[in-house]
């Protein structure tokens, strides 16, 4: 199994830090985050120790896509919330800190407008800065990014 001495998660995978723990099953484990941008804000991360998302391998991918709707829905049974965001960072400029797959699920306020960034109400949404598409570009992107599905 992969893992990294250094890596935090792995740790608590490890046992060696605590955590309070939601979720646990062969592949994934489910906990709440240390620092909640809300009330229920949780993390999904596989057991084995992978950076990003890209170098999860299918089976372990599976396991976190069938725990993320099921922990969706025992958060939202257990919380005020009936609205969340999952985010999942990878690399350190797409906002990355900790170096361990996961999978953020945050749960928004009831009540709170999109924009609102207080502390506790859960994360900010638009606007985001995006741009009309140019189809022709998009065409061919979408060609190269077929052509690499699988590579
Ligand atoms: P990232 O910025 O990498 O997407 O998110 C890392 C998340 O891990 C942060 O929300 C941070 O609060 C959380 N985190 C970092 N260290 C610990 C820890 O030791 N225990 C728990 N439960 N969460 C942690
Ligand atoms: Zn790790």
């Amino acid at each position: 199994m992969p893992t990294d001495p250094d890596c935090v998660f792995c740790k608590i995978v490890a046992g060696e830090i605590p955590c309070h723990k939601l979720f646990e099953d062969e592949h994934v484990l489910a906990f709440l985050d240390v620092n909640p941008l809300s009330e229920g804000h949780a993390l999904v991360i596989p057991k084995q120790h992978y950076a990003t998302l890209d170098a999860v391998p299918a089976d372990t991918a599976a396991a976190i896509g069938a725990a993320l709707p099921a922990l969706a829905h025992a958060v939202l049974n257990a919380t005020d919330a009936t609205d969340y965001n999952i985010l999942q960072n990878n690399g350190a400029p797409a906002g990355q800190d900790v170096f361990h797959v996961h999978f953020h699920l945050i749960p928004r306020q009831p009540g709170t407008d999109r924009q609102d960034a207080t502390p506790g109400h859960g994360l900010p949404a638009r606007p985001w800065p995006a741009q009309k598409v140019d189809h022709e570009k998009a065409a061919a992107l979408a060609e190269r990014i077929r052509g690499a599905i699988g590579s």
